[in-house]
């Protein structure tokens, strides 16, 4: 029991827990393998109320806190890296945009059936030439009437071959000091000359689906503007702030995966006589393991409690976000030394936390990019 939670959030930890190690722990080696992205395992998600967790009501949510939702981001990415990362990718990316920017009617057309669970919505930032540059976006969006026309390429999208729409930057023209100004439009998925192809092969969370994007004369009505068609840059900071909380949660998931691993086989594995868990290499591994996972927790929870409390969370969600994925590739790592040449065999399944959680270092703004968070912050 966590003392520091509320009745509610132990609540809501014990569901998904509950949730997770029967609907999704069983199945993650072999999604993995198989690189299948569980979508019964959403519309289950979605009847719990989990894919609107952190929405009012009124939205079609369960009305919890940013803290209840990092909770259950860390609780189904415990059972799998993969799932994990799409379930924060759905709520953080798909619909927290539409929730902080959207007029009253784009909430009840697009934000409602994901908060309910019945659809889900992905957010294409990243293209091929503009990565941590996001502001460097080349697709454009051109206003002709009353539509805005695009063009262009998105990379590595999370969830979008399952998404009813994806919110998309492009650029619709310049300011007046000649910098390009970047607008969010919602594109709906089966709009004429959108093309989503999910080919990639990679290293980890591979039940998540990661798709290519290419829009070729996309036409969506000017009432698809995101928010302030000026603003579309500043709107998806905020946005990745946000996802920063839970994208440093699910690393404190998959440590913790990986962590409660080497425990229980250090006292099970004898060597020299006796368990290794009593040569004090090992146990000072493990104590080290373990505070730096609650020290992550705690980075997450009080990133989340800012959010909560309408304070500035910017630099908070940085530091948790940074020191988790660097913390979580050291446990995870850690995890596979523990078990010797058994960590290195898939049979074991600490190999796969490994390679899960390296992406948590690159998404949503790598680590060298969370240092230059935090340095702006700091007024460098
Ligand atoms: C599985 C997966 C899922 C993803 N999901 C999404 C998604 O849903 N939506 C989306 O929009 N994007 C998504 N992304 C993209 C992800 O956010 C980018 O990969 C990430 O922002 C880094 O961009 P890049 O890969 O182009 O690297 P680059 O920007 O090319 O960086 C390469 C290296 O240079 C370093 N670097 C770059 N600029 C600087 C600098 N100024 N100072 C110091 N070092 C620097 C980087 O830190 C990195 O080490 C996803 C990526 C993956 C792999």
């Amino acid at each position: 029991m966590d003392f520091s939670l509320t009745k509610e959030q132990q609540m809501i930890k014990e569901m998904v827990r509950n949730f997770a190690e029967k609907e999704i722990a069983p199945y993650a080696a072999k999604w993995d393998e198989e690189a299948h992205f569980p979508l019964d395992v959403f519309r289950k998600m979605g009847e719990l109320g989990l894919l609107g967790l952190p929405f009012p009501e009124e939205y079609g949510g369960a009305g919890g806190d940013t803290i209840s939702y990092a909770i259950a981001v860390e609780e189904i990415g415990r059972a799998c890296g993969g799932t994990g990362l799409s379930y924060a990718a759905a709520v953080s990316l798909g619909a927290s945009p539409i929730y902080y920017f959207g007029t009253e009617e784009q909430k009840q057309k697009w934000l409602v059936p994901m908060a309910k669970g019945e659809t889900l919505g992905a957010f294409g930032l990243t293209e091929p030439n503009a990565g941590s540059d996001a502001g460097g976006t080349r697709t454009t969006a051109v206003l002709d009437g009353d539509e805005y026309v695009i063009n262009g390429e998105k990379c590595w999208i999370t969830n979008a071959q399952y998404a009813r729409q994806v919110i998309v930057t492009a650029v619709t023209g310049k300011d007046a000091r000649g910098k390009n100004i970047i607008t969010a439009l919602i594109v709906p998925t089966d709009s004429p000359g959108f093309t989503i192809r999910s080919n990639y092969d990679k290293m980890g969370v591979r039940a998540s689906n990661t798709c290519e994007l290419v829009f070729e004369n996309v036409r969506v009505p000017k009432e698809n503007v995101l928010g302030d068609p000026q603003k579309g840059f500043k709107q998806f900071l905020y946005t990745l702030d946000g996802g920063r909380i839970s994208i440093a949660a699910l690393a404190v998931g998959i440590a913790q995966a990986a962590f409660e691993k080497a425990l229980q086989y250090a006292k099970e594995r004898v060597q020299f006589g006796q368990p290794i868990s009593k040569f004090q290499a090992i146990q000072f591994k493990l104590a080290d393991m373990a505070m730096e996972i609650e020290l992550a927790r705690n980075m997450v929870y009080k990133a989340a409690w800012l959010k909560d409390q309408g304070k500035p969370f910017t630099k908070e969600a940085s530091f948790a976000k940074l020191f988790a994925s660097e913390m979580g590739f050291r446990v995870c790592n850690q995890a596979i030394q523990i078990h010797g040449g058994y960590g290195y065999m898939k049979e074991y399944g600490v190999e796969r936390h490994l390679r899960d959680i390296k992406l948590m270092e690159i998404g949503e703004g790598t680590s060298e990019i969370q240092r230059l968070v935090i340095a702006r912050q700091l007024g460098c």
